[in-house]
Order: C-alpha cells, then structure tokens, then sequence
C-alpha cells in the first residue's frame, strides 16, 4: 500500500469513526420509518415507457417461460445448453413436487438455483407493484407463493430447496457427499427472504414472509458457531438479504404481532454477521485452482474434509471463486465468480450502514476501489472472464470479455450501497455508468429477448429468448424495477438528488411534506429542472449530484479519460450558483419555499473517451461517450467497420431520431478507410445494440487514427 493510499483511507476511517459518533450516516430507515422518501412516481419520458414494457411484457414473459411456455429446440445454443443443464421446463413444478412428499425422485426442472431465480423475479415483480398496483399480475404472484409455501410446509424444519430434496434429499445444504457449492441451498434460502420482504413492502400481505422467517430462524439454529455447523453461502446474496429481514422487523416491530411464527430480527442480522465474517473459515482444502474443478468436486463429494485430523467444525473452502479463500475483513482485492463478489461485497456494505464498523467499511471502500478503479469496463461492466465467471487481474480489460448482465446489476447494487454508507457522489457515477450501458443492453427493446455476456466487441450479437440458466432475467428485473427508489436518497435530514430521472415525489422531512417535481429529457438533453413545493416554508439541505464525467472527470482513480471541457452551470431560481462539488455534490442549503427551482445542465456533448497507459489493450483506441451513455457502432450503417479508424481531432455531432430506437441520439464524426478516404462514422448508445439488425456486428472501442 502507498503512503498517500493509506493516508487516504485513514482519513476515511476517522471521518466516518466522527459521522458515527453523531450517528450522521446511520440508517435512517432503521431509525426514523416517517421521515424519508414517500412514493416516487415516474414521469419521465426514457425511463418511463420501458418501465411499462418491464413490468407488462418482461415479468409475464419470464415467469412463462419459467413455467415452460417455449420450446427449447428453438436455437442451437439454446438447445445445449439445455442438454448441458438437464431437461429446464417447469420451475413451478419442483414446488408441487416438493409440496406432495416427493423425495429423491432422480426429477428436476433446471438448474439447482432454478427455485433462487424464481423468488428474484418475485422481488422484481414486487417492487413493480409496489409503485404499479396491478391485479393479476399479485393474483399471479399470490398463486405462486401458495406453490412455494405448500411445498416448504411438507418439510417439518421448513427447510426448502426443490433441486436437494427431488434429487440428493441425504445432502441437505451440502453436507454427507453433496455439494453446496452446486446445490446452492443458502443462496435459494436468501432470495427466498428477500422476496418475502419486497413482498410484504409492496402488498402489505405476510404468507411469502411468512415462509422467509420460518426458513430464517431454521438457518439460525442450524448455522453459527460450534455446536452449530460452519456454514457460509457458496453463492452470495443472503447476506443482504437477512439484513434487510432484520431491518423489516426492525422499522416495524407491530408486524411480529401479525406473524404466526416466532420472530426474532437480532438472529437474522447475526446469522448475516456470521456469514460475513466466517469466510476463509475452513480447512483450507480442496485447492480449486491447483486441483481443478472436478477433482476437487469429487473429493468433497467424498467427504474428505470430514476427518478428526481437520479438528471440530470444520467445512472446505469454497475458493476464490467464492471470495472462500481469506477472511472478508482481509480481503483487499475484488476476486472470483463476478456475481457472487459483487453480492458479498453489497452485503458487507449493507452491514457496515448498520453497525459502522471501521473495519467493514474500509475493506468494503478497499474492495469497490480495486472495482471501479482497476477492473471495471467503460460500460461499468464487471467479471473480464468466461472461465469461472470471473474477475480478471487488475487493468485486464479486454474487448472480448465476459462481461454478465447479473454481474453489472450485483456492481450496481454496491455502488448505490456504498453511496449509502459514505454519503459520496463518485459511487452513483458509477451506479449510473452500468444501469444505461452494461445493465440496459441485457434486454431488447421489445422486453422479451435477454443476453447473459456484454462484451465490447462482437461479430455476432444476440439476445436469446431463453437460457439454459436463465439467471440474468431475474437480476435485470430487480435493478430496474427498484432504480426509482434510487433517484434520491434521503439521509442525515438531507436529500441527495441522485439520479436524474423525470418523477414527481414526496419527501416527509420532519413531519413537514414536500413535493419534488423533477422534469428533463436526460439521457438525451443534459437540462434538469427540480421544483421544490413544501408546504410550509422548510430548512433542508439538498444535494445535487455533479457527476464526475461532465467535470472531465471519466473515472475516480484515472482508469478512462475524456476531453470534455464544457462548463456545467446550476440555477436556483434562475440565480447562478457556483459549481464546486464536494464529495461529488453541490450543496444548497436554505429555506424552501413553494415553487423554487433548481436548474442544472450537464454537458452533453460527445466525448472521446481513451484509456489508462496501463490498460495495454486499450493504447490507441478511443471509445465515445455523451452524458452517461457509452456509444457503440454497428456493422449495418458503418459498412467499413472493421478497418475504420476514428479521427479524434474532429469534433463529433449529436442528434435525437426520435423514429430510431424509441428515440435515441445519434453521433456521427469522421473516420479514415482502409483506403485512407475520410468518411462519415455512426454511433448509436451500447445499450440498444442488436436491435435494428439482430445478429450483427458491433464495436465500442475504436482504432484512433
Ligand atoms: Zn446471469
């Protein structure tokens, strides 16, 4: 560690030991549920019609095909992967299954984490609801959770997971010659929890929470410190999960009177705890990566870790690959299966706003710096590696790289916690830079095809219908269906405009209600106009984002560069305000009076993006950016695309086709040919690529000329 690196993250421990010691950055939901966010209601006009293409066509899509409706011969590639994955028809099925006493029936549908993807598409559904009632799609929804609840009462513990219980019932969370680390118990449990909660938040009606605390408090007795068994999820998740049943409980502690089993919030939060803090925790054996996958499958399978020479308690390592090699409070570097780390490390984050422990929050930051300023793409994307899903080495960013839809959510998901935990504006640049590029391309604009790997570069893109493990529907659905919580956060009386979304909302700040009427055309036009209407004159500070890319800035820690220098301005009531953010926001903070307005406009010119000298790959490429869109250009209307060389020294122009891609800005700018003639170049945003000519070619990176 350099002395200026450790300087820095000391003086981050003593800022937040003092936020803490005026109880700043505690959770405010936790302690104060009347004084936050009311309902946020989208008005804005990029956001607001794919919403509605989410939550009609995509959460009915996913949850037929879960049920089977399509046919898996439909493509090669999905036909094996469905050969590769088993016969992947009827999720719901398991639960029936399960729910009439079938054990050991050698019968599954999908993958062992087919009931986990279930329940994530629930959460997803829920928050839909929450701010979209809509009958049968909770008609649809109730039915299901009859299905999941019937099935987890046929088990006395009230343990479920349909993969383990139809097909190796003898190895109940991986023990006696399973396998957890396929079996994928913990992780099924937490999304089960999770789901219940969002559940409950949106319906107000309790079953699914029901089932989630009854299979939380069996977790808590069977899980924890000797006598209890040394079991960690193998898939993170969880974690997060058992936090925010803590926090449910927690905020509202009359909702026990209306559960019919025992509830106890402090178990879940220290079962949580547990997890976080018991990785690394094993006997150090199987070597995953010196053995290799099978043989160190196949002798946990054996149970050769279960030998009185490894001592009492004991579990083997789940690797690298799941963040299983050293304690999470040693851990510096962000390593291993993309999705798991970037849930483990969301996890931690959501820990460290709950207790502010320094040591939580300093690897959380060491973690998210090693992200965002070494292993993260220009479309936010995470996990470099096909092999194992994995992160790459820091500044291993190659245009062909892996790059999957659930790893960009699960780094969406960090960044927006650590945003909550530090209070600091650099991590929603980041949150903002992988929901419009990495997250966004994971659909097509129709709602109902998908993809699992974002690279950079691709002669064939395609988003399929439906996948073997169809786990990045799930995911997508979550991030999107909760961003517009997202848009402010609402913390140490403050307001942080985060996102710049059309919405019309409610702010409760002690006990006075204050409308908010955000209005722009972003991504597309960089002016933002926020009204602030209270009603009764008010003192609140609110914090407007200043993100980093419109002050030149492309990355925190130098990763990307850009040449924007185009000024950002910020009105109130048409009153300049000078633009020096601290923390990544410019504060104002005054008495609100009905009908202030704030006005900010960001620069949206386009921009050449160029990468770190120490990113080789990227030397003498150059990438296109406007506003928080990354750009991309598609072999059908750059006909010469393979041996276009971009000329950064002429400026580029931008306009809106609103006939094009439900309406989008265009960038055009000058190239050079193979035979050396000047020619016009056309740049579309990464995230609607594939839709105009599925199949086709497409590049971000560039040749600089
Ligand atoms: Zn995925």
């Amino acid at each position: 560690m350099t002395k200026s690196k450790f300087k820095g993250i000391l003086i981050k421990v003593l800022v937040v030991a003092f936020l803490l010691a005026f109880g700043s950055f505690k959770n405010q939901k936790a302690s104060k549920p009347k004084n936050g966010i009311e309902q946020v209601n989208i008005t804005d006009k990029f956001w607001g019609p794919k919403l509605q293409t989410w939550r009609k066509t995509t959460l009915n899509d996913v949850f037929d095909k879960f049920e089977g409706n399509y046919n898996p011969q439909i493509d090669p590639s999905l036909k094996s992967q469905f050969e590769r994955s088993g016969s992947t028809i009827n999720a719901f099925q398991n639960f029936d299954l399960v729910a009439q006493g079938k054990r050991g029936i050698g019968k599954h549908d999908g993958p062992p984490w087919y009931d986990g993807l279930v329940y994530e598409t629930i959460r997803g559904a829920s928050d839909f609801l929450a701010r979209y009632p809509d009958e049968s799609m909770e008609e649809r929804i109730d039915g299901y959770i009859d299905r999941i609840a019937a099935a987890q009462a046929n088990d006395p513990d009230g343990y479920l997971n349909t993969y383990t219980q139809l097909m190796e019932p003898d190895h109940r969370w991986g023990f006696n010659g399973g396998l957890l680390r396929f079996q994928h118990d913990v992780y099924n449990a937490g999304m089960l929890v999770d789901a219940g909660v969002h559940y409950y938040k949106a319906t107000g009606k309790t079953k699914l929470l029901e089932v989630s605390v009854k299979y939380s408090n069996y977790m808590y007795q069977e899980m924890g410190p000797a006598p209890k068994k040394n079991i960690v999820p193998a898939h993170s998740g969880p974690e997060e999960a058992l936090i925010k049943l803590y926090w449910l409980f927690k905020d509202e502690p009359s909702l026990k009177n209306k559960m019919s089993v025992s509830v106890n919030e402090d178990n879940y939060y220290d079962l949580a705890k547990f997890w976080l803090k018991n990785r690394g925790n094993h006997i150090s054996l199987p070597l995953w990566s010196a053995w290799g996958n099978e043989v160190a499958e196949q002798w946990i399978k054996e149970n050769k870790y279960d030998d009185p020479k490894y001592g009492n308690h004991v579990r083997p390592s789940w690797g690298d690959y799941a963040q299983d090699s050293i304690p999470v409070l040693e851990q510096k570097t962000i390593e291993g299966h993309a999705v798991r780390a970037t849930l483990l490390a969301t996890g931690l984050t959501a820990a460290a706003i709950e207790n502010g422990d320094p040591r939580y929050i300093q690897t959380a930051s060491s973690l998210w710096d090693n992200m965002a300023g070494h292993r993260m793409f220009i479309t936010g994307g995470v996990g470099a590696i096909a092999h194992d899903e994995k992160f790459g080495s820091d500044f291993f960013l190659p245009n062909d790289a892996y790059l999957e839809t659930c790893a960009a959510v699960g780094a969406g998901f960090f960044s927006q916690r650590m945003n909550q935990l530090m209070g600091e504006g650099k991590y929603m640049d980041e949150f903002e830079r992988v929901l419009y590029n990495n997250v966004l391309t994971g659909i097509s604009l129709a709602g109902d095809h998908y993809t699992y790997q974002n690279p950079l570069t691709s002669e064939h893109h395609n988003r399929w219908e439906w996948h073997g493990c169809p786990c990045c529907p799930p995911m997508f659905l979550k991030m999107v269906s909760e961003m517009p919580d997202f848009i402010y956060l609402y913390q140490s009386n403050a307001l942080y405009v985060n996102l710049f979304v059309g919405n019309e909302t409610v702010l409760n700040h002690n006990n006075i209600k204050i409308s908010l009427k955000m209005k722009t055309k972003y991504p597309w036009d960089g002016k933002v106009s926020l009204k602030v209407f209270p009603e009764t004159s008010v003192s609140l500070p609110i914090k407007i984002r200043i993100p980093n890319w419109a002050l030149g800035k492309e990355n925190p820690f130098d990763l990307y560069q850009s040449n924007l220098k185009m000024p950002v301005t910020l009105n109130l009531n048409g009153n300049s305000i000078e633009v020096e953010p601290k923390n990544g926001y410019v504060t104002i903070d005054r008495i609100w009076e009905k009908g202030d307005e704030i006005q900010l406009e960001l620069p949206m010119q386009p921009r050449f993006i160029t990468g770190s000298k120490d990113v080789k790959v990227l030397d003498g490429q150059v990438a296109i950016a406007s506003g928080p869109i990354v750009y991309s250009l598609e072999g059908n209307n750059n006909p010469e695309l393979a041996n276009l060389k971009i000329n950064p020294d002429v400026p580029m122009k931008m306009s809106f086709k609103p006939g094009l891609l439900e309406g989008v800005n265009v960038v055009t700018g000058s190239a050079t040919n193979a035979g050396g003639e000047n020619v016009t170049f056309n740049a579309i945003p990464y995230f609607a690529i594939g839709n105009i000519e599925p199949g086709g070619n497409y590049e971000v990176w560039m040749d600089k000329k």
